[in-house]
C-alpha cells in the first residue's frame, strides 16, 4: 500500500504558522498518545526554534498507560515539557496552565528584570489533523475565559483567549502535516483512523494490526473474539469473521467485513488501551 499525502495549502499554512509563532512564547504541541512519534512532525522543531515547548500526549484514555509513561520520559529526556491528557475531560487539562507558566519561567523572570510586569505568556496549539486540537482548545478555554482582541469594527484577526491573568492562548491552532517518512507511519495513522478509510485497503490495515497485536499484546484477540491466535494473520481474520457472523453469501468468511469490525473495535478501545508506537 502506498499512502500519498497531497499537501495542497501547506505552504500557505506554514507561512501563517511562522507569522503566528513570532507572536508567542510557547508552542503547545498535541500528539496522539497511541502514536506519539508517528503523529509528530519534526519540522516543528525548526519552526518553533527559540520558543518554549510543551508536548501534550492527548487521547491518553485510549493509550497503554505504561507506554505513555515511557513516552513522557522520552520527551522529557529530550528537553520538552510533557503532559498526558484526555482533552475531552476537564481534569488533567486544567494543570496545563501551571505547566505553561513553569515552562516560560525564564521569560517571565527576564520580563520582570526589565520592569515588565504582568505581561501574559502567549501560547499556541499545533498538531497534525485529528489529534484533538479543537477539542483541547474548547475544553481548555471553557466558558469562563474571556476572549480578547477582535473587537467589533476592528479588522478580523487572531483572537487571544485569556486563560488567567498570566496565560493567553491563540484561538486557532496551527495545523501540521503528517510526516510519512516511512510506510509504517502512514499505516499507523490509518489504523487509528486519522486518514480516511476509503483511501485505504481496510483488509491490509487489519492484517497489519493483527500482526502487531499478536506480537505486542498477546492474548487480546483471543480474549475479545474467542479465537486461536497462534495462526496465520489471514486465518485469524477469518476466525474473527466466523466468530462474529461476518459471512459471504455462500457462508465463507467475509474478511473485509471482519477487518472493518476489528478496526472499529481497536479505534473505540474495545480491545483495550493500546499504543502502536513502541517507546525507543
Ligand atoms: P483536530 O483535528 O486536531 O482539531 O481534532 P479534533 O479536536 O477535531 O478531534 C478529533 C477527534 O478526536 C474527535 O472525534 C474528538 O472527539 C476526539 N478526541 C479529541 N480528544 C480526545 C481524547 O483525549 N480522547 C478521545 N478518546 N478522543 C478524543
Amino acid at each position: 500500500m502506498n499512502i500519498q499525502w497531497y499537501p495542497g495549502h501547506m505552504t500557505k499554512a506554514i507561512r501563517m504558522m511562522q507569522e503566528d509563532i513570532k507572536l508567542i512564547d510557547i508552542v503547545v504541541e498535541l500528539v496522539d498518545a497511541r502514536v506519539p512519534l508517528s503523529s509528530k512532525n519534526p519540522d516543528i522543531d525548526q519552526l518553533a526554534k527559540g520558543k518554549s515547548r510543551l508536548i501534550l500526549l492527548n487521547k491518553a484514555d485510549l493509550a497503554d498507560r505504561a507506554k505513555t509513561q515511557a513516552w513522557e520520559q522520552y520527551f522529557k529526556d529530550r528537553g520538552f515539557y510533557v503532559h498526558s491528557l484526555d482533552a475531552r475531560t476537564g481534569k488533567s487539562v486544567k494543570s496545563v496552565t501551571g505547566i505553561i507558566q513553569e515552562a516560560c519561567r525564564e521569560k517571565i523572570e527576564r520580563d520582570r528584570r526589565r520592569g515588565i510586569i504582568n505581561r501574559p505568556v502567549r501560547a499556541m496549539v499545533v498538531g497534525i489533523p485529528n489529534v484533538g486540537k479543537s477539542t483541547f482548545i474548547n475544553t481548555y478555554a471553557g466558558k469562563a475565559c474571556t476572549k480578547t482582541g477582535n473587537k467589533p469594527g476592528v479588522t478580523k484577526g487572531k483572537q487571544w483567549i485569556r486563560l488567567n491573568k498570566n496565560v493567553e492562548l491563540l484561538d486557532t491552532p496551527g495545523i501540521l502535516w503528517p510526516k510519512f517518512e516511512d510506510q509504517t507511519v502512514g499505516m499507523k495513522l490509518a489504523i487509528i483512523g486519522s486518514i480516511k478509510d476509503d483511501l485505504l485497503d481496510i483488509t491490509e490495515l487489519a492484517w497489519n494490526l493483527t500482526g502487531f497485536l499478536v506480537d505486542n499484546y498477546p492474548g487480546i484477540l483471543e480474549k475479545r473474539y474467542n479465537i486461536d491466535e497462534k495462526r496465520d494473520k489471514i486465518e485469524i481474520i477469518e476466525q474473527i469473521a466466523l466468530a462474529r457472523g461476518c459471512l459471504q453469501k455462500g457462508g465463507a468468511p467475509d474478511t473485509a467485513k471482519a477487518s472493518k469490525l476489528l478496526l472499529d473495535d481497536f479505534r473505540s478501545a474495545r480491545l483495550g488501551a493500546i499504543t502502536l508506537d513502541l517507546p525507543v
